[in-house]
């Protein structure tokens, strides 16, 4: 049934987590009206064609005129600049978010352009796939999955609250955090993972290439789950890695030392070590299940009639 929370939304930047948000507008009946903007007229066109925006613009500054909502959704490397450019055609007492996967660079970059009387709250989705682009965006992507506001002092508890219930609409369950709190939870769960799937894949590309077919051929053996978070969009996660530098050092850090550890502990043959900490990770997977954050069933829930080779 829909439900109408914003008049109008300004979607800018039509990739994964624009295009997613649109369908999920669109199945709740969010809104009257979704206008978009996108860097090049290819993704503009491309989202009016498929459906998931209302009308799209020639410039950010159209896309948001009369917008009660504007989303940005683009790479957080150019959040500052991009609000820059539609900041004097903010609507007064309207909202602007966003979707960076980091929140203190991103904060700092957009707040010095957000006018008086327009309610600046961060959000990020915490919902996401390795693809990217305005084809990519499906309605579902973020139904049970959490989106984390990361309100500044003094915000507005009304607009809070709007925003919060336009999440919940799109299907997420909402939490809040302050910035830095974010940038530390997000460096260890999603930052480091991604990290780990660059530098395993990229040591396989460095390796001959009689050895990199073998990689290749079995690779269902596990290398294969590092390659899909390995196929992500580069420039999102060139800036991710430049805009939470701090916090992802800290991780790599405490990664490392740990990884040393393992390693000792193999060299000593230390059985009692290692099934220790293989234990305590099994539980770990145990509690992410439960917590409905990934399905228990074999292999990821990947089917038979998706393996390779499968004749189903
Ligand atoms: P994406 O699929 O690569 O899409 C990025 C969009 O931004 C494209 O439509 C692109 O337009 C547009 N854009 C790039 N530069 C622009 C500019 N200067 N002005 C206006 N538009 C511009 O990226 P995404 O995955 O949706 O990510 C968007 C944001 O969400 C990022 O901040 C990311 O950190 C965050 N996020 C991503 C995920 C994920 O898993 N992907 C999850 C949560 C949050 P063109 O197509 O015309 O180039």
């Amino acid at each position: 049934m829909a439900s109408v929370i914003f008049d109008r939304v300004a979607i800018i930047g039509l990739g994964l987590i624009g295009s997613s948000l649109g369908h999920a507008i669109k199945r709740g009946g969010l809104a009257h009206h979704i206008a978009g903007y996108a860097r090049t007229e290819e993704t503009r066109k491309a989202a009016l064609e498929i459906g998931f925006v209302d009308s799209v613009h020639d410039t950010a500054a159209q896309a948001v005129q009369g917008a009660d909502l504007t989303l940005v959704c683009v790479p957080v490397g150019i959040s500052g600049a991009v609000t820059k450019e539609l900041a004097a055609a903010l609507k007064p007492g309207s909202i602007i978010s966003d979707a960076g996967s980091v929140k203190q660079s991103v904060i700092a970059d957009m707040v010095p352009h957000v006018p008086e009387g327009v309610h600046f709250i961060p959000g990020h989705p915490i919902a996401g796939t390795e693809h990217s682009g305005p084809h990519s965006g499906f309605a579902t992507l973020f139904d049970g999955r959490w989106c984390i506001l990361t309100p500044l002092a003094g915000t507005d508890s009304g607009a809070l609250q709007k925003l919060t219930a336009f999440w919940q609409g799109c299907g997420s369950m909402v939490d809040q955090m302050t910035p830095a709190h974010h940038d530390q939870v997000l460096a260890i769960t999603s930052h480091l993972p991604q990290l780990i799937a660059y530098n395993i894949v990229g040591t396989v590309t460095e390796l001959e290439e009689d050895t990199q077919s073998e990689v290749t051929k079995f690779s269902a053996s596990g290398f294969r789950d590092f390659t899909r978070l390995a196929a992500s969009d580069p420039v999102m996660w060139r800036d991710i890695c430049i805009a939470n530098r701090d916090a992802i050092l800290e991780m790599l850090g405490r990664f490392t030392e740990d990884l040393t550890a393992l390693q000792r502990s193999i060299r000593r043959g230390d059985a009692d070590k290692l099934h220790q900490l293989f234990t305590r990770t099994r539980d770990m997977r145990a509690r992410i299940v439960e917590a409905g954050q990934d399905t228990p069933e074999v292999d990821f829930g990947r089917h038979a009639s998706d393996q390779p080779g499968s004749e189903d």
